[in-house]
């Protein structure tokens, strides 16, 4: 409304190859594509119409799980406004890891209740899957929302996006 066009970061986390950046680029869309370069961070800056209001996503993708410097996790730890843990349905591994990542960001950002959506990516493989969709009922456990993608097929992104700015505005009315 007006010219009060909140800004939120959304950091994305997960194990290597599940599908971070095709999801960030599927966000970002190949037209409206901005690239930003923060701090070697890369960055998709989008701005979303969501019941009739606009909301700006800074889409954050920088988590490197094999770095060593543990500054640079707790830096992704600490960022985020939002957090989406991305795993692949077709890799249990990174099933496991997800839930790991969850226990992680909760301790660290203890005292806040910040949104964390858990995000089974790769949906379209569906003859690889070893991950039921079961995960939904952790998810649940978790205290996060859930979601299955398929950012090859472009199929769910925005609503994941979509739920990302509601899960934040719910907790703003909240206070
Ligand atoms: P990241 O390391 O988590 O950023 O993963 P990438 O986005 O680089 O993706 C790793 C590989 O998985 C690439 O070859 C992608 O094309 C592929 N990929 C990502 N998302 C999907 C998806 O939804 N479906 C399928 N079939 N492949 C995907």
């Amino acid at each position: 409304s007006g010219c009060w066009e909140p800004q939120y970061r959304v950091v994305l986390l997960g194990d290597p190859g599940v599908g971070k950046t095709s999801l960030a680029n599927a966000f970002a869309g190949v037209q409206e594509r901005d690239l930003l370069e923060q701090h070697g961070e890369v960055a998709y800056e989008r701005t979303l119409s969501v019941d009739g209001e606009e909301t700006t996503l800074l889409v954050i993708d920088a988590w490197e799980p094999e770095r060593r410097e543990s500054w640079h996790r707790s830096h992704c730890l600490q960022v985020g406004n939002a957090y989406v843990i991305v795993y692949s349905i077709t890799d249990h591994g990174s099933f496991e890891s997800a839930a790991e990542l969850r226990i992680q960001l909760r301790s660290m950002r203890q005292a806040e209740d910040i949104p964390i959506i858990l995000v089974g990516n790769k949906s379209d493989l569906v003859r690889c899957r070893e991950v039921s969709v079961e995960a939904r009922a952790c998810a649940m456990m978790f205290d996060c929302k859930f979601i299955e993608t398929s950012a090859a097929l472009q199929h769910n992104v925005a609503e994941l996006f979509e739920g990302v700015v509601r899960q934040l505005r719910l907790r703003l009315e909240g206070k």
